[in-house]
């Protein structure tokens, strides 16, 4: 079985809709794929339709923002009820503050002299929630900087003219939507956080005490000493390992949906727990 369970579709900051998404992970062998919007479901009805017709495996997925001092942390939702009331009433905040963040950042870019930033992410969010991908995306189209990762150093991260700070849920709040929702959850892309390993044991630690269930070891955005680390730490705090591409399409061609590491065999497979 081919597993990838992070991936993203245009219902949060992915460039293929859901069904071209499923399409696409059938071609590259993917048997089970998770679908793992940020803080939205709403890719999920469409992917589970396109999955059955193609037969592959569709695992409904969500990933949540949350907000751990000053971090912004993601915390995957594997297997949920997306008709889950608490998960859908915290996801629905969220956006809520997405919303309100976009207006902010749109602000701040226009006082720094981008003109039209919020009607330009708006654009490519194409009626679905904005994304700090969207603003992006305008920003490259008005020549700002060359590419996305550009873009983000010069204009969206922190210190930055258009950041605008997270105000996301709690970690232990988010924790309990998923296992509300019947899932489990996985932090995702642990080594991406670029946190002290006192900070990042914390993390784990305090996810641990929260229920949560698994770490990201195997991910599109960590280099083989990441898979190692992050191995290490799963088998200390006794966590289930999920391994997901964190595809957002195909104009980041080094990230493929089911192009996978191999997941390290001291971990135990969040798979395990359904198969
Ligand atoms: P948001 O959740 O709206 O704050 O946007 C976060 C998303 O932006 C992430 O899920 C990535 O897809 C993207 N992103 C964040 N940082 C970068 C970066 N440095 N380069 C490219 N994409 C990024
Ligand atoms: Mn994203
Ligand atoms: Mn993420
Ligand atoms: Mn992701």
């Amino acid at each position: 079985m081919q597993y990838d369970l992070h991936s993203h579709s245009t219902a949060s900051d992915g460039t293929l809709s859901p069904t071209e998404l499923v399409q696409r992970a059938s071609q590259q062998g993917v048997d089970a794929l998770a679908l793992t919007d940020h803080d939205t479901t709403d890719g999920l009805g469409e992917a589970k339709n396109a999955a059955q017709e193609i037969g592959i495996e569709l695992i409904s997925g969500v990933e949540i923002s949350v907000s751990w001092g000053k971090n912004t942390v993601h915390i995957v939702g594997l297997g949920i009820d997306e008709d889950n009331d608490a998960l859908q009433a915290g996801l629905q905040s969220l956006r809520e503050f997405r919303h309100w963040r976009a207006e902010e950042i749109a602000r701040k870019l226009e006082k720094a002299g981008v003109a039209g930033a919020y009607a330009g992410a708006k654009k490519y969010a194409k009626g679905h929630l904005i994304s700090r991908t969207h603003f992006a995306r305008y920003l490259v189209e008005c020549g700002k900087a060359k590419n996305i990762p550009a873009v983000f150093k010069k204009f969206l991260v922190q210190g930055k003219p258009g950041h605008v700070a997270g105000q996301w849920a709690e970690l232990d709040e988010v924790v309990n939507w998923i296992k509300d929702a019947g899932g489990h959850a996985v932090i995702a892309h642990p080594a991406r956080y670029k946190m002290s390993a006192t900070r990042l044991r914390n993390l784990i630690q305090e996810f641990k005490d929260a229920g949560g269930h698994a770490l990201e070891v195997v991910s599109g955005s960590h280099g083989p000493n990441d898979r190692h680390n992050m191995a290490q730490y799963a088998r200390r705090f006794d966590l289930y390992a999920s391994s997901g591409s964190d595809y957002h399409g195909p104009e980041n061609p080094w990230v493929e949906l089911g192009r996978l590491d191999r997941m390290p065999s001291s971990c135990r497979p969040i798979w395990t727990l359904w198969h």
